[in-house]
């Protein structure tokens, strides 16, 4: 194995997280079918497919490094929602979270001179840069609207976003 235990342990829990994600925004979109804001429905769909390819692409980077993939259980994710804001307050809520994971294996890297994964994860680093701002953007635009039907003609601008 190429990488410490430590990191291998660390790279795998990160997997069990993109994988949660993948569910979590997943149930997400199934609220907002319920909510029948089909357009934000699809942006968390396709939202869930990137968390599947984020747990996939650390998993093959632990293979790739000769170590072993831990899949685990699964939590469940939180299915029900009041309203769109709850919902994209939620993702923000979890994109930090998952950033501050992500800023700790690129200090766990550095700390081990591990370069490789270093190198690896700088990746994911700007991705979730993207990641809170897009969603801190869709936050604000939801709070710009005073009814249902401001909510319905942001749907295209969030699908897109
Ligand atoms: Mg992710």
């Amino acid at each position: 194995m190429m990488i410490s235990e430590k990191m291998a342990a660390r790279l795998n829990d990160q997997v069990k997280h993109e994988f949660f994600s993948f569910w979590a925004y997943l149930a997400m979109a199934y609220s907002f079918e319920t909510m029948g804001l089909k357009g934000f429905a699809r942006r968390f769909y396709k939202q869930a497919e990137e968390e599947k390819g984020h747990a996939t692409k650390i998993a093959k980077y632990l293979v790739d490094q000769g170590a072993s993939v831990k899949l685990t259980a699964l939590d469940q994710p939180k299915v029900t929602y009041s309203s769109a804001q709850e919902i994209i307050e939620a993702a923000l809520e979890h994109e930090k979270k998952i950033t501050k994971l992500i800023g700790e294996i690129a200090s766990q890297a550095v700390a081990e001179g591990d370069h490789a994964t270093h190198s690896f994860i700088e990746w994911f680093v700007d991705e979730q840069v993207e990641e809170v701002s897009t969603v801190s953007e869709i936050l604000g635009w939801i709070k710009m609207t005073n009814s249902p039907g401001q909510l319905l003609m942001l749907e295209g601008r969030v699908e897109n976003s």
